[in-house]
């Protein structure tokens, strides 16, 4: 493997000279602020955030046991994703690779920059196409997105497929960690320092129960870390943000008692949704949601929503044919969610 960090960042980036905010040129404690144009009478927000999270990164760097330079916030992980791009994709010349069905944002923030995208299908059984994959590699190609747990399929992929990718390619190698609180499987952050081209994103919004907070972590190099602070928008983690978030992640515990919940939950709903007799199939889980093969999966999900019960339509999607995603709710949501299927397929 012949990584090279300097040779992937798009030139503009690599010269780019970065914004200096006033919290960049001085970073001592002052008594007297009078260098960012603030309004000096106190609403509780009339001060600047702290643009590198400093506070916040403490404590999620004990959270992750990972070094504070190894972590970069953003709002959402939707952020983090366009950054990436914006750092090692020269629009109109570079490409990356996609395994669908997955998650939708890497395709639109694609798009977005004018970023051709290789999509290598997941096999039937939801996992990494190794052959094609090699195949389809080129000198432009500086990106390969995967998504583990993967949305919308559920399952985790090969950790012996991902070590060779990371081995052998010579651009980044995201891993979209999303799901890895209700997971078994342990999280590629503890294996950052051997893959210096390895880059793990995780959330707030899912197991924490944030998502209307936007908290998007990334984890890689220091190297990597530090060409994303220098390209995003100096304040973009606000202070409310900064704030909940430092208070929330204190509450570990509670984190992971929800997530024990959930996790019960989806066992109770996999069981009885197994009883239906229309339901074909229910793929295996690594995450808060099922994706369920059911007869007229479409109908279904319309008649779902007349009974004011909201879910997911993968039917037209490709290897999701016919399929479902479920959310897991709390019990009385999940029992709803039961009665309904129950009615309309009787
Ligand atoms: C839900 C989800 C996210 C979370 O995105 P945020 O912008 O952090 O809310 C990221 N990746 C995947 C695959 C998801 O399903």
């Amino acid at each position: 493997m012949n990584f090279d960090l300097n040779k992937i960042i798009r030139p503009t980036i690599k010269e780019l000279k970065p914004y200096s905010s006033a919290r960049d040129e001085f970073t001592g404690n002052g008594e007297v602020y009078l260098d960012a144009n603030e309004n000096p009478f106190e609403t509780g927000l009339n001060r600047y955030p702290d643009p590198f999270q400093k506070k916040l990164k403490n404590k999620i760097s004990k959270i992750k046991n990972i070094p504070q330079d190894c972590i970069f916030l953003g709002n959402g992980s939707d952020e983090v994703i366009d950054l990436i791009f914006r750092v090692f994709c020269e629009p109109g010349k570079d490409e990356v690779i996609l395994f669908p069905p997955t998650y939708g944002m890497y395709q639109v923030c694609a798009d977005i920059n004018n970023i051709k995208t290789k999509k290598i299908s997941l096999t039937k059984d939801f996992e990494i196409d190794e052959i094609n994959l090699f195949k389809n590699l080129n000198n432009n190609t500086k990106i390969i997105w995967i998504c583990s747990p993967n949305n919308p399929t559920g399952n985790t992929m090969d950790p012996e497929v991902i070590k060779n990718i990371l081995n052998s390619f010579n651009g980044i190698v995201v891993i979209d960690e999303a799901y890895i609180d209700f997971s078994d499987s342990q999280s590629w952050i503890d294996f950052l320092d051997f893959h210096p081209n390895l880059f793990i994103i995780q959330t707030l919004s899912k197991a924490w129960g944030l998502a209307g907070l936007r908290l998007g972590m990334g984890f890689a190099s220091k190297k990597i870390i530090s060409i994303l602070n220098k390209i995003k928008p100096p304040y973009n983690i606000n202070s409310l943000t900064q704030e909940k978030a430092l208070e929330a992640v204190a509450y570990l515990e509670e984190k992971n008692e929800a997530v024990d919940i959930i996790l019960n939950e989806k066992v109770k709903l996999i069981k009885n949704i197994k009883l239906i007799e229309t339901v074909k199939h229910i793929y295996q889980s690594d995450t808060n949601f099922i994706l369920v093969k059911i007869n007229n999966a479409t109908n279904i999900y319309k008649e779902l929503i007349e009974r004011s019960i909201i879910v997911r339509n993968r039917s037209n999607v490709s290897l999701c044919e016919d399929c479902l995603r479920i959310t897991v709710g709390n019990s009385i949501e999940n029992k709803k969610l039961l009665d309904a299927i129950k009615e309309i397929t009787r």
